[in-house]
């Protein structure tokens, strides 16, 4: 599932080639998606101005004159710039085709998204989906001492474990299942651990922990930047060395004994009982 990670790469990869270009037209070939894909979404695109792309959570937003159009990628969508007169592969199933390439949605399994947001009706921001998501790790306001201080904030009197209250991304985003083992692991805290219970000052260095993991995400999937453009491959996770997700009964890289896999609400959790307090 592409995580928050690849999504901010797909971004950098995209947008040189769509910002400031004009939609020559939508070609939809499969619109059954996760919702379907509006079907005034040909008329409304033809012709407006893609005037920048954000990302919020795993959404992208593509802001475009008259309105944002939001994608999700969901569990198996790729999105990659082609020129426009090569042959769709199979599985792609929406473009936004403009002057010389085209934006092809490859999705095999359907559960991606694409939602159309008018600018009548307001900051696409103030949206449901979007409004109730967590801080953003990489935004300013979460540098420094301000991430470890609202995490701290949010989690008062909470009583789930630190590894579910990161994964629900209402306090931050983007700590997917193998961000969230190797941040805890990094900042030496058990992941079965309260979230009520754990400290300031434990943190701070919790959301530190978290902004170098996926920054460290983020540049091993960089190089992989040229993928996005008349690729044929199918780019996966990032190869990123890990220290404690999909490690179990490796040697811990500190203490040498071996890390532990558990399983919470389903998900598995990799951790190091002795330096994970
Ligand atoms: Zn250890």
């Amino acid at each position: 599932m592409p995580e928050l990670p690849e999504v901010e790469v797909t971004k950098l990869g995209i947008e040189p080639y769509v910002v400031g270009q004009a939609v020559s037209h939508l070609i939809v070939h499969d619109g059954r998606l996760r919702w379907p894909v509006p079907s005034h979404l040909k008329t409304t695109l033809q012709g407006q101005l893609c005037q920048a792309i954000h990302r919020r959570g795993k959404y992208l937003l593509f802001q475009f004159e008259h309105g944002v159009l939001i994608i999700h990628l969901g569990m198996t969508g790729v999105l990659r710039i082609q020129h426009r007169h090569e042959v769709p592969k199979k599985h792609d199933r929406v473009e936004i085709v403009f002057d010389e390439f085209a934006l092809r949605l490859h999705d095999p399994r359907k559960f991606g998204a694409i939602w159309w947001h008018p600018q009548s009706q307001g900051p696409v921001e103030q949206l449901p989906m979007l409004a109730r998501l967590g801080l953003e790790p990489l935004e300013p306001n979460f540098a420094g001492q301000l991430g470890g201080k609202h995490l701290h904030q949010v989690s008062r009197g909470r009583t789930i474990a630190i590894k579910q209250f990161l994964l629900a991304g209402h306090a931050v985003v983007g700590v997917g299942n193998i961000y969230c083992s190797e941040s805890l692991f990094d900042a030496r805290i058990n992941p079965k651990t309260a979230a009520g219970k754990i400290s300031e000052g434990r943190y701070m260095i919790l959301a530190e922990s978290i902004r170098k993991i996926l920054l460290r995400a983020i540049a091993a999937g960089g190089s992989s930047l040229k993928d996005f453009v008349n690729s044929h491959g199918e780019p996966g996770h990032f190869m990123m060395q890990t220290k404690a997700y999909d490690r179990a009964n490796l040697p811990c890289t500190i203490c040498q004994r071996p890390i532990k896999q558990i399983k919470q609400t389903g998900r598995s959790t990799f951790y190091c009982a002795t330096c994970q307090k």
